[in-house]
């Protein structure tokens, strides 16, 4: 390892040792880190002077020299995240450091017809928003998007979108170009991996499966995000595991049988409301929901048929992973409830020895903060404070 990584990695190490709180002194920060006082105290120094980090003097009924404490000024960095699972949809968010929201919103993005066209337009409304005075004295230091489809890191290009358009687009080239910061692009249960692992520190082996547009899993084996060689690890849209005889309707896929089809938000909706075009796919499952909820009855075949799907995919993963903790986050798992019993008994029937050590099921009702949160996240890590 050469010495800018220690030195790089030493920052890091201070800097997340004082997110989210209050402030520290030198020696706290030592103490919490394992570094020595002068690596700290010399780190310290350099970020102070950048205005990366404050110090002030801590009112003390302690007679004799003052302590100073250092707090790092996270709320003075930001970064944007576009959720672009969704067709016709982009779901904007900017965020700080200490996860505090700047500013949300939903955009039709229905008059884009190409990625360029769509982070074009996410730039215009960030110059716009950004003369706010909630930016006053806030830097944005990267971007984060979530992708329909799997993003081949090394290529740089997603493949397998399920919105056609995006198919093959270098989300990363052309985002880095139009904003003029580092871009990280990933499939959504990525990025909520991480948010869980932030908020969660003791949780180290888990899985988070995003059930909507799209079906993706984020997998923490050992404290580590699972990636593979180019990024293509958990294509778990496209396991074998739903109705042999038909087709995938992902343009790309080809193959017959993959669970895309039985519970993706396309796969659940199914033929609702179909004759009504005017209906966006989300708006026929926001009906079906009402629905659902009104007369559930009407549905026990569909809630142990799709239970069981999402069932055998849980009981996929959890035999391949050994997690302690599947969360389950999206817009299908909003009647997690009413597929729970299918679920469960899948689940207990395929991975009795994970069930005997205590698996839990955690049903995530807010998977849009912990996406935006990840993808604030994957920002963080990325970033480099002295290199700005
Ligand atoms: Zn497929």
């Amino acid at each position: 390892m050469d010495i800018t990584n220690i030195r790089d990695n030493n920052i890091k190490d201070i800097l997340n040792s004082l997110r989210f709180n209050m402030g520290l002194t030198k020696k706290d920060i030592a103490d919490k880190t394992g570094l020595s006082f002068s690596t700290v105290s010399s780190a310290c120094n350099v970020l102070i002077e950048k205005g990366i980090m404050q110090e002030k003097k801590v009112q003390s009924t302690n007679v004799g020299r003052l302590p100073r404490n250092i707090t790092f000024n996270y709320k003075q960095f930001c970064s944007v995240a576009l959720d672009l699972q969704n067709r016709n949809l982009m779901d904007f968010t900017v965020i700080d450091f200490n996860n505090d929201v700047l500013y949300h919103s939903l955009y039709n993005v229905a008059h884009c017809f190409s990625a360029k066209d769509v982070i074009n337009y996410a730039f215009t409304i960030f110059k716009d928003i950004s003369k706010y005075p909630t930016f006053d004295n806030v830097q944005c230091v990267g971007l984060g998007i979530a992708v329909p489809g799997i993003f081949d890191q090394k290529a740089g290009k997603l493949i397998n979108s399920s919105i056609s358009y995006y198919e093959g687009a270098s989300f990363v080239e052309i985002a880095e170009d139009v904003f003029g910061v580092p871009c990280y692009v990933d499939t959504g249960s990525n990025f909520c991996a991480l948010s869980v692992q932030q908020k969660e520190p003791n949780a180290n082996n888990f899985v988070y499966i995003n059930i909507s547009s799209e079906i993706s899993a984020g997998v923490i084996c050992q404290d580590k995000l699972v990636t593979g060689q180019s990024g293509h690890a958990l294509r778990v849209a496209h396991l074998p595991l739903g109705n042999e005889s038909e087709k995938c309707s992902i343009s790309g896929c080809q193959n017959y049988g993959c669970i895309y089809n039985e519970i993706s938000l396309k796969g659940m909706v199914g033929e609702y409301l179909s004759e009504n075009t005017d209906l966006s796919l989300l708006d026929r499952w926001l009906e079906m929901i009402r629905d659902m909820r009104s007369y559930p009855q009407k549905y026990n075949d569909y809630f142990k048929e799709k239970g069981k799907y999402i069932g055998n995919l849980i009981a996929t993963l959890v035999c391949i992973f050994d997690p302690a903790t599947v969360y389950l986050g999206g817009h299908c798992l909003v009647i997690y409830d009413l597929l729970e019993p299918a679920i469960w008994e899948v689940v207990k029937k395929r991975c009795p020895l994970a069930c005997q050590f205590g698996l839990q099921l955690l049903w995530d009702v807010d998977s849009n903060e912990t996406l935006y949160k990840g993808i604030n996240q994957s920002v963080y890590n990325g970033w480099n404070p002295l290199r700005l």
